[in-house]
């Protein structure tokens, strides 16, 4: 009998998936005598339809990638009023920006908590976006004149070195191989940039909370509630979200 090592992955691989360690006989045993499978044919099904589904949005993503960019002379136009009014400034554009580095990984754009079962993902915005072009460091002068815009970069903490791709409004070019810039600078500002985004959500909440408790306690003082009537009742969002494209749509039009 041969032993054979596999030496393809380091332990750290290992140590991030819990799944991976092998259960105990005792365990095995229990489970084989009961005809359970550790991955049941349900569980298995469901992965399959969430990859699908991911897939499917990925390509979604790439679509309006896409998009923003040949409208970003048209965005970057009416980037006041798209700061100015959070039903436009609140837009997702996570798919917008990419980058990362050695050690970190891609750059974080997007998160997904679980709060209480409800998944809550809190996306890079489009008033994050403009905010972030406005900075020196995501700024580039394009040969044709216009200001162009990084919108991927990579490079190395340790030694802080870059390279980074921009893409001009003006002429439409993409602008390759930008150096010399500060790759902690990059990561940092779109980072905090992307924290802000989930400060703004947590606030949001908070002060909605408020209000539904508010309406509520005056309910009760005037007599208005009923029995089934409470805080939850009174909690409200923001309204129907705007998309990307309902956005240059309606910009387009204000044009006219
Ligand atoms: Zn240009």
């Amino acid at each position: 009998m041969a032993i054979v090592f596999d030496d393809t992955k380091s332990i750290n691989d290992y140590l991030k998936k819990p799944e991976s360690h092998p259960e105990s006989f005792a365990a095995l045993y229990k489970r084989q005598a009961a005809g359970l499978q550790l991955v049941s044919d349900d569980m298995e099904q469901e992965r399959k339809e969430q990859e699908k589904m991911a897939k499917l949005r990925e390509k979604s993503f790439e679509r309006k990638r896409k998009l923003l960019y040949d409208n970003l002379d048209l965005i970057l136009r009416h980037r006041d009023e798209i700061l100015a009014t959070p039903r436009y400034a609140d837009i997702d554009v996570h798919y917008a920006l990419k980058g990362g580095g050695c050690y970190i990984g891609p750059l974080l754009t997007a998160r997904q908590f679980n709060i209480a079962g409800t998944l809550v993902n809190i996306n890079f915005s489009l008033g994050s976006l403009l905010e972030l072009w406005d900075s020196d460091q995501y700024k580039v002068k394009c040969k044709c004149g216009g200001t162009a815009v990084v919108r991927y970069f990579s490079g190395s903490p340790l030694s802080g070195s870059s390279v980074a791709t921009a893409f001009c409004p003006k002429c439409k070019e993409e602008i390759h191989g930008i150096r010399n810039r500060s790759f902690g600078d990059y990561y940092g500002i779109s980072l905090t940039k992307f924290y802000e985004n989930i400060v703004a959500f947590a606030k949001n909440v908070i002060a909605k909370w408020g209000i539904a408790e508010a309406e509520f306690e005056k309910k009760k003082v005037e007599g208005r509630a009923s029995r089934w009537s409470g805080v939850g009742y009174e909690f409200h969002g923001d309204g129907t979200a705007c998309s990307l494209e309902t956005l240059i749509n309606e910009l387009r039009m204000g044009e006219i």
